[in-house]
């Protein structure tokens, strides 16, 4: 599978639409997301073509990852979510439901959270 530019990620940072945005620098834009799914829900994007977790840990030069993974902790300072916690997913693939193909942590905060995934599931 190969990137696909005119994902609707790669138009936000083109700026070809919108977003509601919460941090930027070189290496990462975050912004909240367009359907919630806690009180805070804020995805944190890569500025570069990297399709999920599985390319962009592997194909990312560490200053980049190291970039990256600083700005979502940015994000976390900015709203202010240390005091209560906070947790941190990548869908990648199939199994895990990713919708978009550019690589995005979700942050979620807000409320209790429950434990990890729906029960039942083994
Ligand atoms: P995933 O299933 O991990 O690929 O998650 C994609 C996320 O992107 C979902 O939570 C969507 O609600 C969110 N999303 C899709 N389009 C937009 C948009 N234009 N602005 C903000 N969030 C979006």
């Amino acid at each position: 599978m190969s990137y696909d530019p005119n994902n609707i990620f790669a138009r936000i940072l083109r700026g070809e639409i919108p977003c509601n945005k919460v941090y930027e620098d070189e290496y990462a834009l975050a912004f909240h997301d367009i359907a919630p799914q806690a009180p805070v829900h804020v995805l944190v994007i890569p500025k570069g073509e990297y399709i999920s977790f599985d390319d962009f840990s592997r194909d990312a030069t560490a200053e980049f990852m190291a970039g990256f993974y600083r700005a979502a902790q940015q994000v976390t300072e900015i709203l202010g979510l240390q005091a209560g916690g906070y947790r941190i997913l990548a869908n990648t693939g199939a199994d895990a439901h990713q919708e978009v193909a550019h690589f995005h942590l979700h942050i979620f905060a807000g409320c209790d959270l429950g434990r990890m995934i729906k029960s039942g599931l083994v």
